[in-house]
């Protein structure tokens, strides 16, 4: 009785899917910290942008710092942005939350 003993061949290792795109790092890239005014709708970096917060009353609030938690939407630093905002009530719109008159004060408006 033999035991014959098949060789066999190497598993084939270089048929791993390739072509897969963007690889490890394929998650937004050049976006970070990229937000979009909700007035003029461009894009712009934090640091031009003033963030505005609802907080857990339903009230829209300046989060100076940019870390508060909850819904956040962003505002040019610009008259213009906050007169574009203030009329098309575009913060209400993108907070859900009700903008009280001294957050337009703080914006300087
Ligand atoms: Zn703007």
């Amino acid at each position: 009785m033999r035991v014959t003993r098949q060789v066999m061949p190497n598993p084939r290792r270089d048929d791993l899917p390739t072509g897969g795109e963007g690889g490890p790092d394929a998650k937004r890239p050049g976006r970070v910290g990229i937000r979009t005014c909700v007035a003029c709708r461009q894009e712009a970096g934090k640091g031009t942008l003033v963030r505005v917060v609802r907080d857990p009353s339903g009230r829209a609030a300046i989060d100076p710092g940019g870390h508060a938690r909850g819904r956040g939407a962003y505002l040019h630093r610009d008259p213009s942005c906050i007169e574009i905002a203030r009329k098309k009530k575009a913060l209400e719109r993108a907070l859900k939350a009700v903008v009280s008159p001294e957050v337009w004060v703080q914006l300087g408006v």
